[in-house]
């Protein structure tokens, strides 16, 4: 057993790192405020090779593999979890096209994510009525001639307004046949198609820098060739990209509670109360061990798992249990930071305010925790 990167792992950690901390960092607090989608820093990040980091160089990746993903998401994250999340989003994305894509399918889309052409890809599984349950979904998918017909709403899109290409999952199978997630099927939608619009903009706690949309499909009609898979096969499309798409958040919280920490270990070296740094006390210093460990736990099963994918080895549970403790992780490691900072961390002075709201919803997108206990359960009880 060898903990030690690679040159090329360690070439792309070294510049994710030094671009976000030079370019996105200083950025980063405004792109909140704002709630400003930060198109200039992913095309930025695409000339890096960095939104197609685990996508063959053939496509315009830069086919560095899942360990050096989930080594550079970290760094992004540090700096900016909104910026993070998009590029999260477009890794799987890419990720999902060349896998389950045609020759076409792939050479059409594939290199305009890697090259940041497209600003995002999107992922378009949830609904309303259909979060944790994806196999409830009810956007539907007629066939018409050589063309598909969908009709239904999307909701929680993450650059659903911004993407160059959505995957977007409807129901194809009839319920007598193919019921729940038998009848599922997987389909690549460009804006501008006629019929589809976006919708709802959320207005969010954290990651306001990203964007979150509904989606409306009404009568709209896509070429045959638009389907990605197979026909009623498309939930198995989402479930493989979700296992991915979990190293990526896991990743995200990760870089997030690493900065919360990094920032709080200066803060308490400087904040005197009683006389003292208030790092001399006790109770300060067991809030940083604990978190310290912590995170370095979930880093410890974040790249675990980035290694059985980059050695084609099953890797389900293992990202599952990487996105619930990382995320978890992280909310902990947040609040005790914002705790750390007293009055201070409450307020828009300190970005540890910011880190705590950004990585809220790691424990509820791409599956919540209970749903990652789900998954960790299943494998365990087989
Ligand atoms: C900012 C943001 C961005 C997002 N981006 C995307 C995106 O790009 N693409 C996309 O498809 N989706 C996206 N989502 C949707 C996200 O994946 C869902 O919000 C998530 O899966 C939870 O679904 P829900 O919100 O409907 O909650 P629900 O499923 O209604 O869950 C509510 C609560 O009930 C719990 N629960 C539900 N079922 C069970 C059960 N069987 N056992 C125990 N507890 C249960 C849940 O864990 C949760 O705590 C995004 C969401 C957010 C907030």
């Amino acid at each position: 057993m060898h903990f030690e990167l690679n040159e090329t792992q360690t070439l792309i950690q070294q510049t994710a790192r030094d671009f976000s901390q030079r370019r996105i960092l200083p950025e980063a607090a405004k792109i909140d405020r704002e709630g400003r989608f930060p198109a200039e820093l992913i095309k930025e990040l695409a000339e890096l090779g960095l939104m197609g980091v685990n996508v063959p160089e053939a496509l315009g990746g830069a086919q560095a593999g899942p360990i050096a993903y989930v080594l550079a998401m970290m760094e992004v994250a540090r700096a900016c979890a909104s910026t993070a999340v998009t590029m999260s989003v477009s890794n799987m994305v890419a990720e999902i096209i060349t896998r389950f894509g045609t020759d076409q399918q792939r050479s059409k889309y594939v290199p305009k994510l890697c090259s940041g052409e497209f600003q995002a890809g999107s992922f378009a599984l949830s609904e309303a009525g259909a979060g944790s349950d994806p196999g409830g979904l009810r956007t539907t998918a007629r066939r018409d001639g050589d063309s598909w017909i969908l009709n239904g709403e999307k909701t929680w899109i993450t650059s659903g307004d911004r993407a160059g290409v959505l995957v977007v999952w409807a129901r194809t199978g009839s319920p007598e046949t193919h019921a729940g997630t038998k009848g599922i099927s997987c389909f690549l939608v460009e804006p501008g198609t006629p019929g589809f619009s976006v919708g709802k903009h959320e207005d969010k706690m954290g990651i306001r820098g990203s964007t979150t949309v509904s989606l409306l499909f009404d009568e709209c009609r896509v070429p045959a060739s638009a389907l990605l898979g197979e026909e009623n096969r498309g939930f198995r499309i989402a479930m493989v990209a979700l296992d991915g798409g979990r190293l990526g958040i896991a990743s995200q919280s990760i870089g997030i509670a690493t900065a919360a920490l990094e920032e709080t270990v200066a803060y308490v070296k400087e904040r005197k109360q009683f006389g003292h740094p208030i790092a001399d006390f006790q109770a300060i210093q067991w809030q940083l061990a604990d978190s310290r460990t912590e995170l370095d736990a979930a880093r410890m099963l974040t790249l675990r798992a980035a290694w059985l994918k980059e050695n084609n080895q099953p890797f389900s549970a293992e990202a599952s249990m990487a996105k619930v403790f990382a995320s978890e992780t992280a909310v902990r490691v947040c609040n005790r930071c914002v705790q750390m900072h007293g009055g201070y961390g409450f307020t828009r002075d300190y970005a540890v305010e910011r880190h705590l709201r950004d990585c809220r919803v790691t424990t509820i997108y791409e599956g919540t925790s209970e749903v990652q206990r789900m998954v960790i359960s299943r494998a365990a009880l087989a």
